[in-house]
C-alpha cells in the first residue's frame, strides 16, 4: 500500500517542530521561528497561537530579531507545563525532587523516614510525597510521574525490585506506592538514575562507564546515548566482582567484592564524616593521606580491569565526586599506566559534572523525556 502523510499529520509535525525550537532556543521570535524553520509565517501564528492557548508555551516580553531590524515579541516554552518528581530512598531518609522541562529544581526537600518492608512505611511515604506535591502549589495533571530511585536492581518493565539486599527489599513491587498516588510510578536502580542526569547535563556524551561512588558502589554503562540494562536487568553490577578472596564480608553474602574496597562505607571509619576526612587527606596528615592512597590503588586497579573490558571514558561520579581533585585523577592515571599492558592516554578519566541531587533528579527525568520525544505535543 502506498504510504501517504495527513495533512493533519504535517500541522501535528509542524507544530511539534515549533515547540522543540523554542524549546531549545529559550527565547525566540515569530521570525526566528519561520526563517530558520522554513516555515510560513501564517503557518507558524496558527500554531504559536495553538500553543500558547494550551499553556505550552507564552510571550516572553521582546527580543532584537535580525530578520526584521527590529523588536519582536519573543516566545518561550513554560517550564512547568509537566513537572516530574523524583524520590531517592534510602535506609534513613528519602529525597525528594521536582522538577520542569528543562530538568530544573522546582523545589527539593529531605525526609527523616527509616526504610521499612510494611504497610506503614508505604503509606507514612505516599503522605509524605503528597505533602511535598501540595507545597509546590501545582495542579494534579501537570505531573507526569514519579520515579523512585532504589539500591537494588529493578525489573525491566520498572514495576519491582528484583534484587534489593541493602535494603531487604527484594520482590517490593510499585503498586506498594501507586495504590496511594494518582500518579504513574516506576521504579529506577539509582546508578542508572545518576548516569542519566550525568547524560543530561552532558548531550554530547554518548558512551561512557559511570562509576557512582558513594555510601555504596554502583555503575551504569552508556552506550549510545542510553543505558545499558542487560539481558536480566544486573548489567554493570560492578560492585559484586571479587577482588580479594580472603577480603572483607560484602552484603551480597561473599567476600572481597569491589564493594567492600571501593564503597564510602570502606573507605571511612564509623560515623567519620567525609568532610573532615578530605580536609585531613589536603592537609596531607598521615593515616587519613595512607587510607585514601589505599582506596585510590584500588580504584586504579578496578578501572584498569574494566577499561581492559570496555575502551571508553570513566566518569566518577556521586557523593566522592565533590572531593576529588585533578591530583587523584593524575594519581589514578599513573597507577594505572603502571598496570596496563597498553599506552594509555591521559584523557580517559572524567569528574562527574553533576554531583549534586543527582539520583533523585535522574529518578524523575525519564518522564520528562518521554513527554519531550512524545511527537504529541
Ligand atoms: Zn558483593
Amino acid at each position: 500500500m502506498k504510504k501517504s502523510i495527513t495533512p493533519n499529520q504535517i500541522k501535528q509535525n509542524n507544530r511539534s517542530l515549533i515547540y522543540h525550537y523554542i524549546y531549545k532556543n529559550k527565547k525566540v521570535s515569530q521570525q526566528d521561528i519561520s526563517y530558520d524553520l522554513r516555515l510560513s509565517r501564517p503557518t507558524v501564528t496558527t500554531n504559536l497561537t495553538a500553543l500558547e492557548e494550551n499553556g505550552l508555551i507564552h510571550k516572553d516580553g521582546q527580543i532584537d530579531t535580525e530578520y526584521v531590524g527590529r523588536k519582536a515579541s519573543a516566545y518561550s516554552i513554560v517550564p512547568d507545563y509537566r513537572i516530574s518528581i523524583g524520590v531517592e530512598i534510602l535506609e534513613k531518609e528519602i529525597k525528594m525532587i521536582a522538577i520542569d522541562l528543562y530538568g530544573e529544581q522546582i523545589s527539593h526537600m529531605v525526609s527523616a523516614i527509616n526504610f521499612a518492608y510494611n504497610e506503614a512505611y508505604f503509606k507514612t511515604l505516599c503522605s509524605t510525597i503528597l505533602e511535598f506535591k501540595d507545597s509546590l502549589k501545582i495542579k494534579d495533571p501537570q505531573i507526569l510521574g514519579i520515579g523512585f530511585a532504589v539500591q537494588g536492581l529493578v525489573s525491566p518493565d520498572k514495576q519491582t525490585i528484583v534484587y534489593g539486599k541493602i535494603l531487604s527489599c527484594t520482590g517490593l513491587s510499585i503498586t506498594e506506592f501507586s495504590q496511594y498516588l494518582p500518579f504513574p510510578c516506576c521504579f529506577i536502580h539509582d546508578a542508572d538514575s545518576a548516569a542519566i542526569s550525568e547524560l543530561w547535563v552532558s548531550p554530547e556524551l554518548t558512551d561512557a562507564f559511570y562509576l557512582s561512588l558513594s555510601r555504596h558502589l554502583g555503575a551504569a554503562i552508556i552506550s549510545q546515548g542510553q543505558i545499558l540494562s542487560g539481558k536480566h536487568g544486573h548489567n554493570s553490577t560492578i560492585e559484586h566482582i571479587q577482588m580479594q578472596p580472603d577480603g572483607a564480608a560484602c552484603y551480597c553474602g561473599r567476600k572481597g567484592c569491589m564493594e567492600t574496597l571501593l564503597s564510602m562505607t570502606s573507605l571511612l571509619t564509623d560515623n567519620e564524616d567525609a568532610e573532615d576526612f578530605f580536609k585531613n587527606v589536603r592537609q596531607k596528615e598521615p593515616a587519613s593521606l595512607e587510607r585514601w592512597n589505599t582506596f585510590l590503588n584500588h580504584l586504579a586497579s578496578s578501572i584498569n580491569m574494566l577499561h581492559l573490558v570496555y575502551d571508553t571514558d570513566f566518569i566518577l561520579g556521586e557523593y566522592l565526586a565533590q572531593y576529588l581533585r585533578m591530583q587523584d585523577l593524575d594519581f589514578l592515571h599513573e597507577q594505572i599506566q603502571q598496570m596496563t599492558p597498553f599506552s594509555e592516554a591521559h584523557d580517559f578519566l572524567l569528574i562527574s559534572k553533576m554531583p549534586k541531587h543527582n539520583i533523585a533528579i535522574g529518578a524523575a527525568l525519564p518522564y520528562i523525556q518521554a513527554f519531550l520525544n512524545d511527537s504529541v505535543i
